[in-house]
């Protein structure tokens, strides 16, 4: 049985998955700017086996990620553009949603013991970061797979301009 589905804009590509989402990243990045055209991606993450789509075929483009340069790749309805879902080679065995695709977007929790905020240098001045999530400046981790130190925000954040 899925545990929760969610499809494109014009209804062509559906999916499913059969477990909730390993953990959420809040990603502020230049990159899911550019994706979803807004100011940061929601990005539930799945066991990529645990992901499958149930109508129609994903068109797909490859990015090459600027940070490790490992290629990333978009799957997307060909019809109406809507970006579902992302793959990593980085990162084989994930698969990150895009959480507004889903039929119940609110089904996705984000909290502290399951969820970080990343790339906030380049989030927008007027982004609020989330109070008790472990937020990073950058990536998480580094090129080697070691974890970052974070910074937790004890009250909601407004990131501002930053001084030149
Ligand atoms: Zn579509
Ligand atoms: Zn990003």
């Amino acid at each position: 049985m899925p545990v929760l589905s969610g499809g494109c804009l014009c209804g062509a590509l559906r999916y499913e998955a059969r477990s909730p989402p390993l953990r959420v990243t809040l990603c502020h990045c230049r990159f899911c700017q550019r994706v979803t055209g807004s100011s940061h991606l929601v990005e539930p993450l799945f066991d990529r086996d645990d992901l499958r789509v149930t109508s129609g075929q994903p068109a797909t483009y490859r990015h090459r990620s600027e940070g490790s340069g490992k290629p990333v790749d978009l799957h997307f309805c060909a019809t109406c553009g809507t970006m579902l879902f992302m793959t990593f080679e980085r990162f084989p065995g994930l698969c990150g949603v895009s959480a507004g695709t889903l039929d119940d977007p609110a089904c996705i929790e984000v909290r502290p013991d399951n969820a970080k905020q990343v790339f906030v240098a380049s989030a927008r001045p007027d982004a609020v970061l989330l109070p008790g999530l472990n937020t990073f400046a950058g990536p998480a981790i580094d090129e080697a797979g070691r974890p970052h130190l974070p910074l937790v925000h004890d009250a909601p954040h407004i990131v501002g301009r930053r001084r030149s």
